[in-house]
């Protein structure tokens, strides 16, 4: 089979990479991908917007399957764009991707379904909005309900944050159109990790778990970033809790939208907090976490093809989906100056000095007559598997240190809370 996917970045990079293990696959095209993805795949100079030329490539070349790895397009409705053309392609409809669109249709779908979440109210009206908070008092979430980069959430610890908050959204319109609309949360307390599920409508499969560290630096300060760096499994959820979570949260979702007319097919992201009153959802995505993918996947047993067509086919509930019984860790290098400016056109040295059992899935790269060179802020996931995650962290961060490039930043503690806790 031929297959494109959309998307340029690490997530991306990892998905090609994992379909290309499977015997059916005889080639992958990626649009626009980068410099590490055309090492395995053939970039497409297409961007993930431009739907009547993917679409038109799609036919021209063949395409049996086309997957979408990032929000943008999959809110914008590609699927849909597809679909109307019969063209086969994995990804959610754009009615169903806004649970990871408006944050208020997520949490109202929460509310009907009784789904585990935070409070919350959603307001239009500016006065009522400030009202709200100071009726409620801080610590209080503020969030502009649309899309707004991972930027658009205020946890405010004061009220004056929260005001303020409300004023950048509401009144000096910082989101534009996304922050039209507010949602204002409970705010709650403790350790946040995802766990994604494989869905096709009513049948769910859920991955192992995986975490995040969003901050730019180590022991989770500084700004937020598009993620630092992932571990998978997380120790400290136990299997107990997340059979909680799949028949509390992952398995309701699916059921209340596919009986509302809105059936889920493709990756349901759940963002969660464990709250001493127990997992509650953070947020909804709708698709492949990054950098949570590149560790997900390499631990993956089962051929993502295989998956892949049975949801289209709403024949997921046949599928075994296994995972092997081994640990990974991903350490995203980043450009100097991320997530502010940074500079591009970096010489990556060392790409090929990485041990037997790492890989070096690329997001900002691209291929030069140099050599391949930085091309973002996030550059490369650098991806061990090990057999516990102790053995896992060690290899990550050897191959770390073989890779440079002028002024590369990295944390040095992805996965450490996890060990601390193995420990205990
Ligand atoms: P955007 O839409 O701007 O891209 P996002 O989708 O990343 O943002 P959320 O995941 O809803 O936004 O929130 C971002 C972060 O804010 C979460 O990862 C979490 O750390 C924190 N957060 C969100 N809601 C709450 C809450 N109710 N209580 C405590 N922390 C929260």
């Amino acid at each position: 089979m031929k297959i494109l996917v959309i998307g340029g970045g690490g997530r991306e990079h990892t998905i090609a990479w994992k379909l290309l293990q499977s015997p059916k696959v005889k080639k992958v095209y990626c649009a626009p991908g980068n410099g590490g993805i055309a090492g395995l795949a053939q970039n497409v100079p297409i961007g993930v917007h431009d739907f009547a030329a993917l679409a038109q490539f799609a036919k021209d070349e063949g395409i049996d399957l086309t997957v979408v790895g990032p929000e943008d397009p999959l809110l914008a409705g590609i699927v849909d764009f597809f679909q109307e053309r019969n063209l086969p392609i994995y990804g959610p409809n754009a009615k169903a991707a806004l649970i990871e669109g408006s944050k208020c249709f997520a949490k109202s779908l929460m509310k009907r379904y009784n789904i585990p979440t935070s409070e919350y109210e959603s307001f239009l009206d500016y006065e009522s909005a400030i009202a709200y908070v100071r009726e409620k008092g801080a610590p209080i979430v503020v969030k502009a309900d649309g899309l707004a980069a991972g930027k658009g959430v205020v946890v405010a610890e004061t009220l004056q944050e929260a005001e303020e908050a409300l004023r950048q959204i509401m009144q000096d319109h910082v989101f534009g159109e996304a922050g039209a609309r507010v949602v204002i949360e409970e705010c709650m307390r403790g350790e946040e990790l995802s766990l994604l599920a494989f869905v096709d409508g009513e049948t769910v499969k859920p991955m192992i778990t995986s975490q995040d560290h969003k901050r730019i630096f180590n022991d989770d300060l500084g700004p937020n970033t598009g993620g630092m760096g992932t571990y998978a499994p997380v120790p400290q959820m136990s299997d107990k809790l997340v059979e909680e979570v799949v028949e509390t949260i992952v398995k309701p979702m699916a059921k209340g939208m596919a009986q509302d007319g809105i059936p889920f097919k493709g990756i349901l992201y759940t963002g969660l907090m464990i709250t001493e009153q127990g997992p509650k959802v953070v947020e909804f995505n709708a698709r492949f976490g990054d950098p949570e993918t590149q560790v997900l996947l390499p631990l993956l047993e089962t051929d993502l093809l295989d998956i892949f067509v049975a949801t289209i086919k709403g024949e997921l509930d046949a599928v075994d989906v296994t995972w092997k019984k081994s640990s990974a860790v991903c350490v995203v290098m980043a450009a100097p100056g991320y997530p502010g400016e940074y500079p591009k056109g970096e010489v990556i040295q060392g790409l090929d000095k990485v041990r037997d059992g790492v890989t070096v899935f690329h997001a900002g790269t691209k291929e030069t007559d140099e050599g391949i060179v930085t091309n973002g802020g996030r550059v490369l996931g650098v991806v061990a598997i090990g057999e516990n995650l102790a053995k896992a962290r060690e290899a990550a961060y050897a191959s770390v240190q073989e890779i440079s490039f002028e002024g590369a930043q990295y944390r040095t503690d992805i996965a450490a809370k996890a060990m601390k806790h193995q420990e205990q």
